[in-house]
């Protein structure tokens, strides 16, 4: 399995502060280290810039990010999900996101962009405007194929800690190591059958507390599985990127379920087998709304 990783949402989680104790600049610092220590080298962080005006800590995270040889891309500058906001209100918030990011958008080999939630517009029309800009603004888009949901046993982990509940956030943990490389696989073999061919796969992670903690065990269970780590530019080329944002589509779902959506042939969100296990994590994770 050919895997790409990409990393969304630095340098803080979307107008959310880290839970006490832990820092932004601490929680990518982690991610970077354990990027560093399973060699996974040259990611893409897709940013958003609004943090950047709350002092030059977070411009600092995003140098060092660049430091170690890893790459930026734009992610809008305050993350409005498209459902939400007009074509134009969409349009500008990346344009912000292209001034205020340019100093590290300009060193990357690629000017990338990702949709926020994937979104790439629920209208047709509103789909082809924003297509029309990013192609105006020699942006590629890039999506996703296998969402760890990191997210989600990231609140059902943090929901243990305050409960001082040690043995389910010691489950969570272990859950996660389990989870997401068997997610990772089902993901690929749908993506393989959709596509018609195999491609690599395009997985992400987010700067949360929880993430920041695994990373590093999460990368290798992911090798332990089979994934080999491969740049983001092998993922560009094909099928995935052909078929990025053709539909309309207001699915927060990877790419191959949101075009088996749009084909009226949906296919299962989670692997069959970990169900049960996810429907556990998003229970735990309820009580949380951040
Ligand atoms: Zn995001």
């Amino acid at each position: 399995m050919d895997i790409a990783f990409t990393l969304d949402d630095l340098p803080l989680w979307p107008q959310s502060d880290p839970p006490a104790g832990v820092t932004a600049a601490g929680i990518v610092a982690d991610i970077r280290r354990a990027l560093a220590a399973q060699g996974v080298a040259g990611v893409y962080a897709f940013c958003n810039s609004w943090p950047l005006a709350r002092g030059p800590g977070y411009a600092r995270i995003l140098d060092d990010w660049l430091a170690d040889g890893h790459h930026v891309g734009n992610h809008t500058h305050s993350h409005p999900h498209l459902p939400e906001v007009s074509a134009a209100a969409f349009i500008a918030d990346i344009d912000a996101g292209s001034q205020a990011l340019a100093p590290w958008l300009d060193r990357a080999p690629r000017r990338l962009f990702r949709h926020p939630l994937c979104h790439w517009g629920e209208t047709q029309a509103k789909l082809a405007a924003v297509n029309a800009h990013l192609t105006a603004e020699r942006y590629t888009a890039v999506d996703v194929t296998s969402f760890s949901y990191e997210w989600t046993f990231n609140r059902a982990w943090l929901a243990a800690r305050e409960a001082g509940d040690r043995r389910t956030e010691a489950w969570v943990c272990d859950a996660f190591l389990t989870f997401a490389p068997a997610q990772l696989r089902h993901d690929h073999a749908a993506a393989a059958a959709w596509f018609g061919t195999p491609v690599p796969s395009i997985a992400l992670g987010h700067n949360v507390a929880f993430f920041a903690v695994m990373a590093q065990d999460y990368l290798a269970a992911l090798r332990s599985a089979g994934a080999r780590f491969v740049p983001l530019a092998d993922a560009l080329d094909g099928p995935v990127q052909a078929a990025t944002g053709s539909v309309v589509s207001a699915a927060f779902r990877v790419i191959q379920q949101k075009l088996a959506l749009a084909a009226g042939h949906p296919i299962p969100q989670i692997a069959p087998d970990h169900k049960e296990t996810f429907n556990r994590i998003t229970a735990l994770a309820a009580g949380r709304s951040d």
